[in-house]
């Protein structure tokens, strides 16, 4: 079973692929985690990542495609996993598609309102030095601007400033929209309410994917 978690920045789906990951044994693969790992590094890869990510825009297909490839194909990975993050554009889904044409696939795109995206995002701040990430919503640091962990400078990373979340979002829906159709042709995909708290959205979730296992172990049993 592969599952693919859709949702704009914001809309909580890292959250939620971690637990249908620890409830189904299924590893979470984040390309936003590798890619930021990758800039971290400074590696070619990373840099190249970096440049983009600075101006708000997403990083290329190919790039992407290549690091999801190589997760993939790890043994951890044979009875099913979670992406999160990929495929973002109908590109990336094609890619998918011919690297792994016959695994079982459901697709949840977790929904919110811009105003809700906005208000979550530029309240988020990271720890400049090891990373803690902290919500002036919902996450708040005990002394404020300061890491609990370590003691260091909270700051805004430059991708979670209002103008540039906006246009994260204009990119995000412009590529999505096709994705979300192609996935819908596929017969695939289920739209989920991102709005209410994170139970909730996971029940909704585990009851959809419960559903789809059975019916898939039905197809495997009369093959
Ligand atoms: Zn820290």
């Amino acid at each position: 079973m592969r599952v693919i978690l859709i949702g704009p920045p914001g809309s909580g789906k890292g959250t939620q692929g971690d637990l249908v990951g620890n409830k189904y044994g299924y590893p979470k693969i984040s390309t936003g985690d590798i890619l930021r790992l990758e800039v971290q590094e400074g590696t070619p890869l990373g840099k190249k990542a970096k440049a983009a990510m600075d101006q708000g825009d997403l990083v290329s297909d190919d790039i992407v495609v290549e690091i999801v490839k190589k997760r993939i194909l790890q043994p951890d990975c044979s009875k099913g996993y979670v992406l999160d993050g990929f495929p973002r554009n109908v590109s990336q889904a094609q890619g998918l598609e011919e690297m792994e044409g016959n695994r079982a696939e459901i697709v949840m795109n977790i929904s919110l309102t811009e105003k809700a995206l906005i208000s979550r995002l530029s309240a988020r701040r990271v720890c400049f030095r090891c990373g803690a990430v902290y919500n002036l919503l919902a996450r708040h640091p005990k002394k404020d601007g300061l890491c609990d962990v370590c003691q260091s400078k909270l700051i805004q990373r430059q991708d979670d400033r209002p103008g540039v979340i906006k246009e994260r979002l204009k990119v995000y829906h412009r590529q999505t929209e096709p994705l979300i159709g192609y996935y819908k042709e596929k017969k695939v995909y289920h739209r989920i309410d991102g709005e209410g708290k994170i139970e909730a959205i996971f029940d909704e979730i585990s009851s959809i994917l419960d559903r789809e296992i059975i019916l898939q172990e039905e197809v495997d049993a009369a093959r």
